[in-house]
């Protein structure tokens, strides 16, 4: 659901939606179900603890249930949830200015989607990598990395989630990517084997490619140099599995704790009546 949105709600209405909308529970469940994975690696990117992850997916999940009435429709799904996941962080955030965050390095668990314990290995390494350097970004490059590369929201969809323009969310990626990548590089580096001195820099042009940024020309130059070169084509190969490995981290499913606790508190809303 969130990410497969089309831009364009108002245009096709997502039937799950409407029946959701019109008081239909499993539908409500469904779409909550649907949505929870992104909300809640939003919420352990940008909370950094698990117990508040968890208290920021509660509290998402419920804050959609309670709006989904007014929801119109004029941002995409993803934008909305997004959003209502990013209020309920900083609620949380607020209220816990003071404390200290006992866990932050903690990283999520992976899962084993991978059939190859070396895949897997190399997976969780690089994206270890990564998270730690996101852990080391501001909260503003964090989350819009967060959003525009691992969730893949467009960037349209990022900039009404993040609630600034579709211009400063690009110039705020720009600077984000370039952060992370300094950061990254000794991770990538020992990868990189032998460059030779033609070596386009592969990792800015692979991001003016997802901003749709690079001529078509440029693209198709760059795409048959990554394919020839090993050196080139192991550095994008590297940074596309650390991507995958935190997409697919955290939990695919609510914990049945949370959940429960959001219908138990959806019983409690008039326009939440079970069939
Ligand atoms: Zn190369």
């Amino acid at each position: 659901m969130v990410g497969a949105c089309p831009a364009d709600y108002a245009a096709s209405v997502d039937p799950l939606i409407e029946r959701a909308r019109a008081g239909d529970a499993a539908a409500l469940e469904e779409l909550l179900q649907s949505v929870a994975p992104a909300v809640h690696r939003f919420g352990l990117r940008m909370c950094k603890s698990d117990s508040d992850a968890d208290d920021v997916l509660q509290d998402t999940l419920l804050s959609i249930a309670t709006h989904l009435p007014q929801y119109e429709g004029r941002s995409s799904l993803s934008s909305w949830v997004f959003a209502l996941t990013r209020s309920a962080c900083a609620r949380r955030r607020r209220g816990q200015k003071n404390r200290p965050h006992g866990d932050i390095d903690q990283l999520p668990q992976l899962h084993d989607a991978q059939p190859s314990p070396e895949q897997q290995a190399s997976d969780q390494e690089l994206a270890g990598a990564l998270n730690t350097a996101l852990s080391a970004l501001s909260d503003e490059y964090r989350e819009v990395l967060q959003l525009r590369d691992i969730e893949g929201l467009s960037a349209t969809e990022a900039a009404a989630a993040l609630a600034i323009s579709v211009d400063a969310l690009k110039s705020r990626l720009h600077r984000a990517r370039t952060a992370l990548r300094n950061t990254l590089k000794p991770v990538l580096e020992p990868v990189t084997v032998n460059p030779s001195p033609d070596c386009p820099d592969v990792l800015s042009l692979w991001s003016r490619k997802l901003e749709d940024d690079l001529s078509p020309q440029d693209c198709s130059q760059m795409e048959q140099h990554v394919q020839s070169c090993q050196s080139c084509g192991a550095a994008c190969n590297a940074l596309k599995q650390a991507l995958w490995a935190c997409q697919q981290s955290a939990t695919p499913t609510v914990d049945p704790a949370i959940q429960a606790r959001v219908k138990a508190a959806l019983r409690t809303l008039s326009q939440y009546e079970p069939k």
